[in-house]
């Protein structure tokens, strides 16, 4: 309530921001990873920065700059589990196109960019038109949804929004009856693949030639935090294994749902070893 002091409130400190999320998910699902993104000269960075390297991300263009913090959010959690996000972006809004360009060695040999919205607009449409001449397909999570030029879904491979961002995508509310439809108006904006989540529900997925719906699996969640990111940088590695698309979600909701049993967003995003168990086990039940 406005003006309310909780005093009894618990305080955890875990890394986040949804790319840093993602790269190491995927990182941990066996993916190479590298990482580009700026980060700030606060007392947390330097910590931050270890754990990536813990983890085998490549850092070479993790680009510092001075005079800022690196990005990071506050989250509360309520009494009832649900979650309160205040971000402050920092230093993700001091990637530039012109350092994307310095990246461009790994940009040039990557199978797959996975790409998300916490980054300046000039960047994201810059990092599209450079994929597109590349070849290399784009991964665009929608995610935190805001405005954007639509017609830059044209240029996405594969299109990942949860139900709020795909609502927020076609400006009318998306439904669990609706999810077919929605992904149908997501693919006509020009996405060659569209992936819905459903958070609990699974995952719906369409592209020219197929439909698939993956059902979550069945487990004791105890905080969705970064459940997206884990989607998706789960679902990135699995695609450049070349498995098939329904592979690959069934990987990644695997990948997911172990999230949402751990506490917290980046220590929560599984190894490749925990995957592997996890999807054997539910194919013997
Ligand atoms: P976001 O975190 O972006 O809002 P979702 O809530 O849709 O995304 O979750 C992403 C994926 O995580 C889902 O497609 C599902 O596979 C998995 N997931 C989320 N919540 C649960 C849950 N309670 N149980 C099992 N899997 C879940």
């Amino acid at each position: 309530m406005k003006g309310e002091t909780i005093t009894d409130a618990e305080f955890y400190q875990v890394y986040g921001g949804k790319g840093a999320n993602q790269a190491v998910a995927a990182v941990r699902a066996g993916g190479n990873v590298a990482f580009v993104n700026c980060v700030g000269d606060d007392a947390y960075t330097p910590r931050m920065l270890e754990n990536f390297k813990t983890d085998g991300l490549d850092i070479t263009y993790v680009f510092h700059e001075t005079g800022i913090a690196s990005g990071y959010a506050l989250v509360m959690i309520g009494g009832e589990g649900e979650n309160y996000l205040s971000v402050a972006p920092g230093a993700n809004y001091r990637l530039i196109p012109e350092l994307i360009d310095q990246a461009m060695p790994v940009i040039k040999e990557a199978g797959i960019i996975i790409m998300q919205y916490e980054i300046p607009v000039k960047t994201i449409k810059y990092v599209f038109e450079i994929a597109e001449v590349r070849g290399v397909p784009v991964l665009w999570n929608f995610a935190p949804a805001r405005q954007f030029d639509l017609s830059y879904v044209g240029k996405t491979s594969i299109l990942v929004v949860n139900e709020t961002e795909a609502e927020f995508l076609l400006g009318q509310p998306v439904g669990s009856n609706k999810v077919e439809q929605a992904a149908i108006k997501l693919l006509n904006m020009g996405a060659k693949q569209v992936i819905i989540t459903l958070g609990k529900q699974g995952a719906f997925a369409l592209s020219a030639d197929e439909k698939i719906f993956v059902p979550a699996f069945n487990v004791n969640a105890v905080d969705t935090t970064s459940a997206g990111d884990v989607f998706c940088g789960s679902l990135a590695v699995a695609l450049t294994e070349g498995k098939s698309l329904k592979e690959s979600i069934l990987f990644a909701c695997a990948a997911s749902a172990i999230c949402v049993t751990r506490m917290g967003a980046q220590p929560s995003a599984p190894h490749r070893s925990d995957i592997d168990k996890f999807l054997l086990k539910f194919k013997k039940e």
